[in-house]
Parts: structure tokens; sequence; C-alpha cells
């Protein structure tokens, strides 16, 4: 292969400044249209984004909500989690999956991910208790867990399933969206999300109405949609500028998920050689999977000198949240024994995945990796 490398250039890990550069002059006209009409709270767009993006997923139904946080633990109370109950999720997460789990009174207990650095079912099992009541899988890096054997440990043991679908929006297993297998599913459209909105924004699937009708009125103060007062509500919203921005982002979705595919082949035709790093996947390589790649996250020998040696050459990388799974986080306290996941945060490292990677900047950041490894 050709070993003149390219030459040495910035790339950043993420750029929001170029979120909206190829689309301006049409979000701003979206924004405008919204604005001009003073349309801010449960309006026109809003209504359209929920049954865009619910024919998008092929779901019953689809609800906005103000940010992947909130929607996870709305979808916990509309399924049926209560004050006391445990609730299994994996450590590889977000802090806030666990957050939500905790701020409605319920325990979260955290359990171990697989090769895939997705929730594994044996450590679910191994963490079953007679107050178990619910299992929250999370899609991470915009793949869907494998979700045959998480279903039916559900199944024999009645409990419920909630998804943290926060990464993997359009992310589908044996041709079903993520999202759609438990209760319920949430989405967030933080705006370095596949789906990003320009501010915080959530929003959740189910494919039960009454589940639906729940969280409904959760969504606002408790309100049905007659108006009428049902129970304790939250506010947590999507506001419909979001809305606005989400439902014409919507409409080119396929392409930027087309794009980080391509991006992911790259990744995979120049290391999927390097003996030293394991890579996600390879788009073609998927079976039951269809991935849309949020993160592209590789496990590395050597990864702290790696990270260093590529930021060097000007490359921007990440260990997902800021290095550490939650159970270690200290001031949650949590006394989980976890070797695989603290394995795992010892080799993670994702590299730059998103719409304003050039081919060459892709290839870029692998040629770099490899010749990291290669010692040149
Ligand atoms: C982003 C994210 C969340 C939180 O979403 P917000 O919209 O920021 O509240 C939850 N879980 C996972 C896995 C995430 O990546």
């Amino acid at each position: 292969m050709n070993t003149a490398l390219r030459q040495s250039r910035e790339v950043p890990f993420f750029n929001y400044q170029a979120l909206v550069k190829p689309q301006r002059k049409e979000l701003l006209d979206v924004m405008g249209s919204v604005l001009d009409r003073g349309a801010f709270i449960l309006q026109k767009e809003l209504a359209e984004f929920e049954e865009n993006a619910a024919r998008y997923l092929k779901v019953k139904h689809f609800l906005g909500v103000a940010d992947g946080t909130n929607a996870i633990e709305i979808s916990l109370l509309a399924a049926g989690v209560k004050a006391g109950d445990e609730v299994i999720l994996p450590s590889h997460t977000y802090v806030a999956t666990a957050a939500a789990v905790h701020f409605i009174g319920a325990v979260p207990v955290l359990v171990e991910c697989g090769a895939d650095h997705l929730i594994d079912p044996a450590s679910i099992k191994k963490a079953l208790t007679s107050k178990t009541r619910c299992i929250v899988p999370v899609h991470l890096n915009g793949r869907t867990c494998a979700m045959d054997p998480i279903i039916e440990i559900a199944r024999t043991n009645n409990l419920l399933i909630v998804e943290d679908a926060a990464q993997a929006f359009g992310s589908r297993y044996k041709n079903q969206a993520a999202g759609s297998f438990g209760a319920a599913g949430t989405i967030s459209f933080y705006p370095a999300k596949v789906l990003g909105c320009f501010g915080d924004g959530g929003g959740i699937l189910t494919n039960d109405s009454a589940v639906y009708e729940k969280l409904y009125a959760l969504r606002d103060h408790g309100r049905d949609r007659d108006g009428n007062f049902v129970g304790w509500g939250k506010n947590c919203r999507l506001d419909n500028l979001q809305a606005a921005v989400l439902n014409f982002k919507l409409q080119s979705f396929d392409r930027e998920i087309a794009r980080r595919r391509e991006i992911a082949a790259l990744y995979g035709e120049v290391l999927g050689k390097v003996s030293e790093v394991t890579l996600p996947p390879a788009p073609i390589a998927q079976g039951d999977h269809f991935d849309i790649y949020q993160n592209y996250e590789i496990e590395a020998d050597r990864r702290n000198d790696l990270k260093e040696y590529l930021l060097k050459n000007g490359i921007r990388t990440l260990i997902q949240w800021g290095g550490k799974p939650v159970h270690q986080l200290e001031a949650l306290q949590f006394k989980s024994e976890l070797p695989y996941t603290d394995r795992l945060f010892e080799r993670c490292l994702m590299i730059p995945m998103n719409t304003s990677l050039s081919n060459d900047d892709a290839l870029y950041v692998a040629e770099r990796i490899r010749a990291f490894y290669r010692g040149n």
C-alpha cells in the first residue's frame, strides 16, 4: 500500500460550527417561519415532526420531549417502574441513564458490557434479584444491542424493558428500530447526536398506546390530549423551534447515515489489518444489525500513547464519558466490581466520526494510527 502519508492537518473531534453551514439559508428560513408566527410551544412543527419520526422509525408513536434524560425518566415512570425497584443498566453509558433511574427513586444496578461494548446478557442474569423490575439496554455508538437474549431474560423473569437509544436514532436490529423492542425507547437530539438540534431535545418511541397516553401527560404537567389533568406530570416538552429544525433535518437524515457508514468503511479498509486495534464491525459485515455510527469507538493497545501521538498530529480523539464508566464515578459511590468494563476503559478510544469529515481527513486519521503502530 502507498506509504506516502497525507499531509499533516487539523482534525477536530466534532465541529459544532459546521452543523449549520451546508443548509444555513434553509435552516434560518425554517426558524424564521416559527418565530414570525410566534409558534413556540406544542405547535404544528412538533406534531409534524412526531408524525414523521414515527413513520421513519416504523413505530406507532413518537413523542418529542425536552432532552434524552427526561425521556428516560418519564419512560420508566410510564412503563411502571416504581420507587425501590431495581433497574439493571450497563456501566458503560452516560451517567444520565443512571440518574434517570435515581431520580424516580428506583435503584440503578450496573452491569458489564461485552465485546460489542453493549450490555452483556450474562451479566444481567447475575444481577437479577427479587427486586429487579426493569432492564435498560443502551444502544451505544449507533449500534442496537442484540436484543433476543435480553428479551428472553425479561420474558422469563417478568421484567420491563426501557431502551436508552439516545445514540441510536435509525439504528436497527433484525430490521426493527432501536427503541422499539420494549415498553419505550428514548432518543437524544443533543447537537452532537446523529440527528441533532440546536440546543437540547429528546424523544420517545413506543408501540404501546397505553404507555404513549401516560407519556403524553407526563411530558406536559399531567394534561391529556383534551387538556384534562389526569395525574402528576412534569414539564419536559420539546420546544417547537427545535422540532422545526429536526423536522427539516430528518428529510436528509438517510444521507447523513450513508455518509457515516462510508467513513466507517474507510476506517475499516485501512485499519482492518492493524492487529493492535479492534474496530467496530464494518457496514458490510453486520448481519442482523444496521449501525448508524453515532461514534466510532475502537480498542487500542497502548491507548494513551496513541491518543497523545494523534494529538501531536492534529487529530482530536475522545475517551467516552470523560474516561470513566458510571461505576467509577467516585461521587456516586457504586460498589460494583466490573473488571471487563474496567479493562475496556484502559483500551477504548473514539476517533473522529461525523459528516464534516472529508475522505482525506478520515484516511489521514487512519494512516496516522497505522503509522503509530509501525513506529514511523
Ligand atoms: C446523550 C445521552 C443521554 C442524554 O441525553 P441528553 O439529551 O443530553 O439529556 C443519555 N444516554 C446516552 C447513552 C447518551 O449518549
